[in-house]
Order: structure tokens, then C-alpha cells, then sequence
């Protein structure tokens, strides 16, 4: 494996870490090493991994805000798209923005271009990619509401685009191929007042400080919310509220968070998640499901 990451390296102008603590890169701040972190900054280097890719594994992370990254680490090279994808225009009315623009960046340009209907971005700590990837929303809205295509490079190194009814988002989640790599998001938008968005932006920021614990390490809800159910109500009223294993624990401002209290290995947070699903399927019936993504071995 790391022959064939050094061989890559050889080829490209990114530089590539090699065993990189994946706890620095993901916001839980547990997970053991990636053969091969490389923050690619250009379409160039990209293509020439991708040709790579029947003989080593890949993913591409954003900032980490829905991963869990397990003890055994990734056996494989962690790609993170650099500043040549983070860039917003509007062109032709539409509003073109790179895969590693943030969220939070995204409803800012919304704001100071008083686009309507990008305000729930304001509180989701991810990038484009991870947006589109996981269908990310909030307080009604989601990624898909004004999604028109995305443009990708897929695993025989074609870019191509590929428009929303073919993406199959769906409720936090994407038919796109795990090899496939989102560069760009291509969204319809239209215009309101800047105070009207203003507002709206203050609203769901004060929203998320009330009923979240923002502060800790934690990658957001943990499990999907079922159909018609919230996974929260389902978690606390099964007695899961502050239920711990290790370093991890289900927070007690919001059921659905699990925490890592300073200590946790990505094995006590699984170890929990697995615990929580038990629980609430004995009292209610329901198999909880994963949100959060679990890479490595
Ligand atoms: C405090 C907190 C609050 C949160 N609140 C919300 C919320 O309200 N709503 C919500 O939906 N989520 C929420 N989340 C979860 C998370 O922020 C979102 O899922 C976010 O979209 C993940 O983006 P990311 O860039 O960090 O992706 P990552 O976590 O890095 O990756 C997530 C998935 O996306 C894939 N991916 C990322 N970039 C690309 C790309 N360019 N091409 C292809 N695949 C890619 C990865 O391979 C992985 O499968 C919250 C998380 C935290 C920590």
C-alpha cells in the first residue's frame, strides 16, 4: 500500500502525509491513522489518484462533521479538496460553488447577495461535499431544495455532471458512488431582502446554541430520524440520556448527540451507538440507523 501512495506522491504536486491521525481531521477527535492524507489542490492531481483506483482505496472527506474514523485507522489515502474547490460565482443564474467552500461560507455569500432560502446552511459545520454527499439540512430545509446538478470525477476519471433527479438524495443520504468525487454543487436560487434572510440566519444560529451542544466533540445527530419519529425523543425516552461508555456519552442537551468527553476511542463511541440502537429497539421496536459515516477496518 504505501509503495503505491509514495508512487502517486511521485506523480503529483500535493503533498501527501503519510499515517495521519484522522483524529485531527474529523470533529469527534478519535480514529487511528490513514495510510495517506493529501490535501489536493488542483483537478490535475486528482486524476492521476483516481487512476489509482483499482489498486488502493480512497475517500474523500470534508471537515470531518459526520465521521467517525475507527482505532484501526483507514488503509488507504484520505483525499481533502483543496482551495482550487473552494470557490462561489453566479453565472447564468445559477450559483456555482466548490465542493470545499464551507457552509457557513455558502449562507454568508446568500446573505450579502440576499439569496433567499441558503440560511439553514448557517448552522451546519461541513463543507459542499459533505452537504450534497448526506443530503444535509435542517428546520425543513435540505441540500436538495435548490440543488440543480453536481459535477464529479468518477472512478474511470471522467468529470461529468450529473443533475439531482440521478443523484437520489434523499433524507441525509445519496445514491453517489463511494468513488465518485463531488467538485462542485450547481444550485437555482432567487433573490429576497437582506433582512428578511438576515433574520432568518439570526434565527436558526440561536435555534442550534439552545438545543445543541456545539462546544464538545461530536459529529452532530448520530442516528437518521426514523419515518414519522424523532431518533432524539426515541433515545432519551429509552433512558439513554447520559448513558456512557469509556470517554463517549449521549449528551444530555440533545439524545441524538453522542459526545466524546476528552478520552473516547472511536471504539467506545461505536460501542455506545450500538448500545443506544438495542435499547431503543427493545422499547419501541425501531432499529435506529446510522447517520454518521464509520470509516476503516
Ligand atoms: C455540531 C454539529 C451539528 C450538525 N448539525 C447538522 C444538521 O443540522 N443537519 C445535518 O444534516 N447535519 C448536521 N451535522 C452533520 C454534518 O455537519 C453534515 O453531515 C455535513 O454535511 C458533513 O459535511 P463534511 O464536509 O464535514 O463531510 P464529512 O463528515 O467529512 O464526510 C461525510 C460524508 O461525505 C462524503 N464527502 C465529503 N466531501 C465529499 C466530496 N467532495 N465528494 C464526495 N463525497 C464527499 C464523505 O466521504 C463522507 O461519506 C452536524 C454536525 C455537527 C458536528
Amino acid at each position: 500500500m504505501s509503495d503505491i501512495i509514495y508512487e502517486i506522491q511521485s506523480k503529483i504536486k500535493s503533498k501527501i502525509l503519510f499515517d495521519y491521525d484522522m483524529g485531527k481531521s474529523t470533529w469527534f477527535r478519535v480514529g487511528g491513522k490513514a495510510k495517506g492524507y493529501v490535501t489536493v489542490n488542483n483537478l490535475k492531481d486528482l486524476k492521476t489518484i483516481v487512476r489509482y483506483e483499482d489498486k488502493i482505496k480512497y475517500s474523500v472527506i470534508g471537515v470531518g462533521s459526520n465521521l467517525l474514523v475507527r482505532d484501526s485507522g483507514y488503509n488507504g489515502l484520505i483525499i481533502k479538496l483543496g482551495k482550487n474547490f473552494n470557490k462561489i460565482k453566479i453565472k447564468n443564474n445559477i450559483l456555482s460553488v466548490g465542493a470545499s467552500v464551507l457552509d457557513i461560507n455558502l449562507a454568508k455569500f446568500a446573505l450579502k447577495n440576499s439569496i433567499k432560502d441558503f440560511e439553514f446552511f448557517v448552522g451546519i459545520p461541513g463543507t459542499i461535499g459533505g452537504a450534497v454527499k448526506m443530503n444535509a439540512g435542517c428546520y425543513g430545509s435540505q441540500t436538495s431544495d435548490n440543488l440543480k446538478r453536481v459535477l464529479i470525477l468518477n472512478a474511470k476519471g471522467k468529470i461529468q455532471y450529473i443533475n439531482l433527479i440521478d443523484l437520489n438524495l434523499e433524507y441525509r443520504s445519496s445514491r453517489l458512488d463511494k468513488k465518485s468525487i463531488i467538485l462542485q454543487a450547481d444550485f437555482n436560487f432567487h433573490r429576497s431582502s437582506y433582512d428578511e434572510i438576515y433574520n432568518k440566519n439570526n434565527y436558526i444560529k440561536l435555534k442550534r446554541e439552545e438545543s445543541q451542544p456545539l462546544k464538545e466533540k461530536t459529529s452532530g445527530s448520530t442516528f437518521k430520524n426514523p419515518p414519522n419519529k424523532f431518533a432524539a425523543e426515541l433515545i432519551e425516552k429509552a433512558g439513554c440520556k447520559g448513558l456512557q461508555v469509556g470517554g463517549a456519552s449521549v449528551s444530555h442537551v440533545h439524545a441524538n448527540f453522542i459526545i466524546n468527553n476528552g478520552t473516547a476511542r472511536a471504539t467506545d463511541i461505536e460501542k455506545l451507538g450500538r448500545k443506544v440502537i438495542k435499547r431503543v429497539k427493545e422499547m419501541f421496536g425501531i432499529t435506529l440507523e446510522w447517520e454518521i459515516k464509520i470509516l476503516g477496518e
